[in-house]
């Protein structure tokens, strides 16, 4: 088996290391902000689990190695003028946007829409890097040369495919993940539900594309909106991704593993869902070991410092029937001060 040495350190590089240990798959998080160089061999793999990183001689040894993979598909995703241009290319569905040049006016602007979401090109996150405009208001200097601005969009729901492609070019992919996303930061999913099906085949056929176009290998995911029943692609993250945390409770193979298996040359297979999972997202909180006592409870603890808002965890909360499920998390929110339940009771909503 090849090593597998990650670009970043955090939570995914470490769930990453989690899903090869079974299999004595030896997985190498690398802190790319340091400058010393790390040990590689010719045929070790390199694969990212962030986009964007400083330039150390770290990181230029990491991208300079035979076995770094994606670096067309990282590149184009990381800045959003690429990212956009790509899916109006390959006809995939999005918010009308448009580039902000040091020309532009808000009449401009007006062209896209009357209310827009301005968003930085490089590095937001959890929201963010955003800000919300309206006709009328004035444009900010801080935004040329390194924003977009997006239509907003009046969606139903928030979706997400998380799948993945071999060196082969076959792909497989989870059924449709659903998401609560708050202020730009996902709280919760959902994985399993069944009424999203009829969006599934738009959806493959929409990653399939893109993962095509950019000779992608590994696990991508695609963030998109629900609007009247069809599907606008938000952004896309050329890794694992928040909303596929549900599948190491909810499917065979985690997206852990079905990255691994991708990137080291490993067969794959269509992964196996059965059952519901709730997925929940621990945001500037501690955990309590009293919730393992709710059957199908997991917790993720990342070993982060607690902040206002960070992820330093997740939950996920699996069990076969919906019934089940929704015991358990009445169970968990039971346990939980009432003003930090509303994640669950969006869970429990959607699986009713
Ligand atoms: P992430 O942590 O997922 O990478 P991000 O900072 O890159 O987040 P986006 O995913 O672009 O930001 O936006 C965050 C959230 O803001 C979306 O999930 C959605 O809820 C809302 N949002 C973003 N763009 C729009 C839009 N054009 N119209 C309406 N809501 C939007
Ligand atoms: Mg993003
Ligand atoms: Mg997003």
């Amino acid at each position: 088996l090849p090593r597998i040495a990650v670009i970043g350190n955090g939570q995914l590089g470490r769930m990453l290391k989690q899903a090869g240990a079974p299999m004595g798959l030896e997985v190498l998080p690398c802190d790319p902000s340091l400058e010393e160089p790390v040990s590689l061999n010719p045929d070790d793999v390199v694969t990212v689990e962030q986009e964007l990183w400083p330039d150390t001689s770290r990181s230029r040894q990491l991208t300079a190695h035979p076995g770094f993979l994606n670096a067309r598909a990282t590149e184009v995703i990381r800045d959003r003028l690429s990212e956009k241009s790509l899916l109006d290319h390959l006809k995939v569905g999005t918010a009308p946007w448009c580039n902000i040049t040091p020309d532009h006016t808000t009449e401009h602007l007006a062209l896209v829409g009357d209310k827009l979401v301005i968003k930085r090109r490089q590095g937001g996150y959890d929201g963010r890097g955003q800000w919300r405009w309206q006709q009328g208001e004035p444009a900010l200097d801080e935004w040329l040369g390194e924003c977009i601005a997006e239509k907003m969009i009046p969606f139903d729901e928030e979706v997400s495919l998380v799948g993945a492609r071999d060196r082969d070019g076959n792909c497989v992919f989870y059924p449709l993940t659903l998401n609560l996303h708050r202020q730009g930061i996902l709280h919760a999913s959902v994985g399993g539900l069944k009424r999203l099906q009829p969006l599934q085949a738009t959806a493959e056929e929409w990653l399939t594309r893109i993962m095509e176009e950019l000779d992608y290998v590994g696990v991508m995911a695609m963030e998109c909106f629900v609007v009247d029943g069809d599907l606008l692609v938000n952004e896309l993250a050329p890794r694992v991704h928040n909303s596929g945390h549900w599948t190491q409770a909810g499917a065979n193979p985690s997206q852990f593993q079905l990255h691994l298996r991708a990137v080291a040359d490993l067969p794959l297979f269509t992964p196996v869902v059965d059952g519901y999972t709730l997925m929940w997202n621990l945001l500037g909180r501690d955990w309590s070991t009293r919730w393992l006592a709710v059957p199908g409870c997991d917790v993720h603890w990342y070993e982060k410092e607690i902040r206002p808002g960070r992820k330093v965890g997740h939950v996920n909360i699996h069990r076969p029937q919906v019934a089940d499920l929704e015991a358990s998390i009445r169970q968990l929110a039971d346990m939980l001060p009432e003003d930090e339940r509303a994640p669950l009771l969006w869970g429990l909503k959607e699986l009713l």
